[in-house]
């Protein structure tokens, strides 16, 4: 495996991999990996000859009072972990580089960014936008994985392959879990122990959803409703949000008839963590 830091040659093995027509898959993170991460990498390792894993800690995604200076990073860790599964590169460029003083280039995509997370970080999602571009066309890959984890991010990057044309498959990994539902998270370890403890009625909220959902309930305020009280069980939980969006727009419906996510957003003390819940899709 071999670890790549600029842009200058990142985008030099891109265009040859491209020239050469090679399959490339790439998974973008912004480190301190875990399981989520890794699954996301297996997937491409699998379905393409060359995988790059990029490691970024996107400032420009990030809103003034949010936690960039104290994001988890271990890039030695993060190094050995993507070696394990078979990455072929680690594209971990420097701030510097991906935004020098020059940078003045904003993506905004209207409607699916809107909503959920969309509102609560406002600029969240023209900065992933932004190096999401500045990535693929670095890259060049032919598949892209992001996680079914952050649900809308995957439909945000759906829209934004498609409209600007991109060369590129966007494909979605379902959501890999801690044994007792948690989903992982790399902000998992701000977690003190009481907080890891209620943080588990989220994925259990889930469920509560998904049974409703099974026994025919069709009424979104309803879920919604049930959801909530099960999350306010936990004294800790203070919730952002508890929404039902159709899966493709990321728009609330009132009633549950094409496939639609189920997505909330939770503080527990000063962490954020959001789940989801694919609900009537084919699969
Ligand atoms: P992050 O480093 O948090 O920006 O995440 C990088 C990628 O990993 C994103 O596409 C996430 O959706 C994905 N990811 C993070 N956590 C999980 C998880 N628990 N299961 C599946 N994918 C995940």
């Amino acid at each position: 495996m071999e670890l790549i830091k600029t842009v200058a040659e990142m985008a030099a093995l891109g265009h040859g991999w491209r020239a050469a027509n090679k399959k490339v898959g790439i998974v973008p993170t912004m480190g301190y990996l875990h399981e989520g991460h890794l699954e996301l990498a297996k997937t491409s390792v699998a379905n393409n000859e060359i995988t790059v894993m990029t490691i970024f800690v996107n400032p420009i995604q990030f809103g003034p009072n949010e936690d960039l200076d104290c994001y988890p990073r271990d890039l030695a860790g993060d190094l050995a972990k993507a070696e394990s599964v078979g990455v072929d590169y680690v594209f971990a460029p420097q701030p510097a580089d991906m935004y020098p003083k020059t940078y003045s280039c904003s993506i905004d995509i209207t409607g699916v960014s809107e909503t959920l997370c969309g509102q609560s970080r406002p600029g969240h999602f023209q900065g992933v936008c932004a190096v999401i571009t500045k990535l693929f066309n670095l890259v060049q890959p032919t598949n892209a994985y992001f996680g079914q984890k952050d649900g809308q991010q995957l439909a945000v990057i759906k829209h934004l392959a498609a409209d600007f044309n991109m060369p590129v498959k966007i494909n979605g990994v379902p959501i890999v879990r801690e044994a007792d539902g948690l989903a992982k998270s790399s902000r998992n370890v701000y977690l003190d122990e009481e907080c890891r403890k209620q943080a588990l009625v989220l994925s259990q909220s889930l469920q509560v959803a998904k049974r409703l959902y099974d026994e025919g309930q069709r009424d979104a305020s309803m879920i919604k409703a049930a959801v909530r009280a099960h999350i306010e069980t936990a004294p800790l939980a203070e919730i952002e949000y508890v929404e039902i969006v159709d899966a493709l727009t990321m728009q609330p419906v009132g009633k549950l008839e094409d496939e639609v996510m189920l997505a909330l957003a939770v503080r527990f003390k000063t962490t954020r963590l959001i789940d989801n819940i694919l609900l009537g899709g084919e699969a």
